[in-house]
């Protein structure tokens, strides 16, 4: 290891005794990597290209300073006040903290929050979501109903870094229509069923959950059932009914709609995000993109989702080129209609943390660097009433920060290229060279197999 290094990358800034400085750039970086959460709540990043947002030229050569995880100061001549812990950005590209829009607290250890220890789960946090990037994450489907209260809880508490998390809690399926790809787990777990019958059933849970604390709810408008041989669609005055009490409570419904009629059971409910494209079922024309923008209602494409499940069914590449190039088709006319788009991966649900396909696929769907950072910044906080502190690199807002090696506006891939998250002034995740071993390798969801 070397030390010098380390002290230079991230360090403390100050007079006094060098080795007084060098120790305490360890004991800061031990604890930095080691615990993953930085104890100052003074935090320095400097020698950055900071997109202040979308749409802004960059900021060169600027320090970011942040103070009880608010952005103080930005600019190019920030003083940094004496003792002031400081990031070397390293010509690197910052921009806010990322939103994944469309993730689960499905894999263990993750969805066994309340009895797994918090290195445990601070390491599936960060080799799900911070290392990626991501300071919110929106679960939009998670059992059992508490869990992802529970890991939000242990986050805050300071257990261990992870994002701020959002979440639906348990999703609403129709009668007869438990996603047979759910089934084995919920029945392991000894979940209650999640199905609903009537409209009324379907508004006081709804109702039930928005008030113990959801930010939201889920249905599953198209659930895959049959082993993947048929679509049970959910009724619409049941839709509409979780809807309006959703809406009641000024909260989003996100929906799975699976096919063109899922669709319009979404469109007549009045839902707020699609959380899928809908490839397997024909593409989409420019009349239903626009009635889509019409409504409001914004996407979370999943393009490299439809890969990952395709090809898990052994189908020929093909096929799955077929079937992603669809998807593609329809992110790409939704955008091209002014659609909003969000960036969500289904993290959690498939074993793919690696945001570089889900970034290479929406660029191949016509969306350039700046709509991407849009999905992955502006347009959740917009979506979802976040826009007064996050979502820009502006002093005021929180400070949520990416540090990527490489600048996204060359290419967009470079969203996936993460040295350094911050969250509310913390370093969250950092990919220093110089970082201890992590315990074991692959993701959380290969290590729900030992
Ligand atoms: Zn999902």
């Amino acid at each position: 290891m070397n030390e010098d290094d380390n002290v230079q990358r991230i360090g403390m800034r100050g007079g006094g005794d060098p080795s007084m400085k060098w120790i305490r750039s360890c004991v800061f970086s031990f604890a930095l990597l080691v615990a993953g959460v930085a104890p100052a709540q003074e935090l320095a990043l400097v020698n950055a290209r900071v997109y202040p947002d979308p749409q802004a030229a960059p900021i060169e050569n600027a320090t970011v300073l942040m103070r009880d995880g608010r952005i103080v100061e930005l600019g190019t001549s920030v003083a940094l006040p004496d003792g002031v812990a400081v990031i070397d950005a390293e010509g690197g590209t910052v921009t806010a903290g990322f939103w994944n829009s469309h993730a689960h607290t499905l894999p263990l250890p993750l969805r066994e929050a309340d009895t797994r220890t918090s290195a445990e789960l601070g390491f599936a946090l960060r080799q799900l979501f911070t290392r990626w990037g991501f300071t919110t994450v929106f679960d939009i489907a998670s059992f059992p109903s508490d869990n992802a209260a529970t890991l939000r809880r242990r986050i805050a508490a300071g257990e261990m870094a992870g994002p701020a998390l959002l979440t639906v809690g348990m999703p609403f399926f129709p009668a007869d229509g438990t996603p047979s790809y759910v089934e084995d787990m919920l029945d392991g777990m000894g979940a209650p069923s999640a199905e609903v019958a009537t409209d009324r059933e379907a508004r006081e849970r709804a109702r039930r959950q928005l008030e113990g604390g959801s930010d939201g709810v889920k249905l599953f408008i198209g659930a895959i059932v049959d082993e993947g041989r048929r679509v049970q669609v959910m009724d619409t005055a049941i839709a509409r009914a979780v809807v309006d009490a959703t809406h009641a409570a000024g909260k989003p419904a996100f929906a799975h709609p699976t096919t063109r009629e899922g669709i319009e059971v979404a469109l007549a409910s009045g839902v707020d995000v699609l959380a899928h494209t809908t490839p397997t079922d024909g593409p989409w024309s420019p009349a239903l993109a626009q009635r889509l923008v019409d409504a409001g209602v914004a996407l979370t494409p999943t393009l490299a989702l439809f890969e990952v499940e395709v090809r898990k069914e052994r189908a020929p590449e093909e096929v799955v080129a077929r079937i992603s190039g669809m998807a593609q088709q329809q992110l790409r006319i939704f955008h091209e209609s002014g659609g909003q788009v969000l960036f969500g991966t289904d993290v959690g649900y498939i074993d793919l943390p690696d945001t570089r396909r889900e970034l290479e696929l929406m660029a191949g769907a016509g969306m350039d660097w700046r709509a991407i950072l849009a999905s992955l910044t502006t347009a959740p906080v917009q979506r979802f009433g976040h826009s007064a502190r996050k979502g820009r690199v502006e002093v005021g807002m929180d400070a949520d920060l990416v540090v990527l090696a490489r600048d996204p506006a060359r290419d967009p891939t470079a969203f996936s290229d993460v040295r350094h998250t911050i969250r509310a002034g913390e370093v969250i995740h950092s990919a220093h060279p110089n970082a201890a071993p992590e315990p074991g390798h692959g993701n959380a969801a290969n290590d729900e197999r030992r």
